[in-house]
């Protein structure tokens, strides 16, 4: 068993973060392991996809299909296990996302391989896999020994490694496409999240409340300061759920990314389906816990209430301005 193969995974016909983000840590696993490093990209026109993923794997093998032009779980598990008795892969790496979630688990039970899910890190040492995964909100990083094995699949979490092609120019096949039966699963169609008035996905300065704020009647004030400081305002899951601010705010797994060169979390702790979706150049944290998680990723925190805090920021900002 030879080989780390990275799933690409693809959208409305854009290639998705995550597929860069796993082939830049199957790279490095690759260099230091001696393995070949092969994607496998999988849908309807997939030679554009190919293309430009051959600047970070070694070998792209692409299966085209016009009955592939949708997502469908039970297919790639299909396929996949056609190409896994084919190659016989030592690791197969796959998002953690939804598309991936939907078929890794089924894909191992199918062919009995280990898997380990949402890892933030992996380590292959010869033949010897081990995966980091993180308990308790991500207070804790436990290291996953896997027994050892022929095969691995594991599932990566997105956001962790940074998704840049690695400069070589690998080989393009393109393979046909294995048989597989008709699928009990229909796509249907993509709905759109709403946007509403304000699209956090565009806002160059994002001030993010959580629960932390505790209570409805200071959302106001949160709203003042990012007003004063020319940002949007977005939030939490639970900040959603309590009412405090509508769906289209949330940041998450189950909400938004977002791309702000400022992220300013206020009262959030850093649970990761909030932080895998926020790809921000700066973050900055506010906090009255300073064991919270988001001090792990911030780039300048400030420990404190922040009730307290968010009214003395505010002065600042508005004197900087020259407003008070
Ligand atoms: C399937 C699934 C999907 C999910 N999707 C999302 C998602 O899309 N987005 C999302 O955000 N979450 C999501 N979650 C929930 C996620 O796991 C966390 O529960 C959530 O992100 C926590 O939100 P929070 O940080 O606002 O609240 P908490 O975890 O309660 O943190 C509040 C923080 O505020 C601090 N604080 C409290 N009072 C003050 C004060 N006065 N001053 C300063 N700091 C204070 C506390 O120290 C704490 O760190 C999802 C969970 C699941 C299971």
């Amino acid at each position: 068993m030879s080989g780390i193969f990275v799933v690409a995974e693809h959208r409305k016909g854009v290639l998705r973060d995550i597929t860069f983000e796993m082939l830049k840590k199957g790279r490095e696993l690759a260099g230091a392991s001696g393995e070949s490093l092969t994607a496998l990209v999988i849908g309807k026109n997939t030679g554009a996809f190919a293309e430009r993923i051959a600047a970070s794997a070694d070998t792209v093998i692409a299966i085209d299909d016009p009955k592939l032009e949708n997502f469908n779980g039970e297919i790639y598990q299909n396929i996949l296990s056609a190409i896994i008795d084919e190659h016989k892969p030592l690791l197969i790496m796959i998002g953690h996302t939804a598309a991936g979630m939907d078929f890794a688990p089924g894909l191992a039970a199918a062919k009995n391989i280990a898997i380990t899910t949402d890892c933030v890190d992996l380590k292959l040492d010869g033949q010897k896999l081990t995966a980091v995964r993180q308990l308790y909100s991500g207070k804790i990083n436990a290291e996953i020994s896997f027994k050892p094995a022929e095969s691995y699949i594991v599932t990566l979490r997105s956001g962790i490694f940074p998704p840049e092609p690695s400069g070589t120019s690998g080989k393009l096949l393109s393979a046909a496409c294995p048989d597989f039966p008709e699928s009990a699963k229909r796509f249907i169609e993509y709905i759109e999240a709403a946007t509403g008035t304000v699209d956090i996905t565009q806002a160059d300065v994002l001030v993010s409340v959580g629960q932390g704020i505790g209570d409805v009647k200071n959302i106001p004030m949160m709203e003042a300061f990012a007003q004063a400081l020319g940002a949007s305002l977005s939030c939490s899951r639970p900040v959603v759920d309590r009412k405090w601010l509508p769906q289209e705010r949330q940041v998450g797994s189950s909400g938004k990314t977002v791309k702000p060169k400022v992220y300013l979390a206020v009262g959030i702790s850093g649970a990761f389906q909030h932080l895998t979706a926020v790809k921000a150049d700066i973050i900055i944290a506010v906090n009255k816990d300073p064991r919270a998680p988001i001090f792990n990723i911030a780039d300048y925190g400030i420990t404190g209430d922040l009730l307290q805090i968010i009214p003395k920021l505010q002065d600042a900002v508005l004197k900087l301005k020259g407003g008070n």
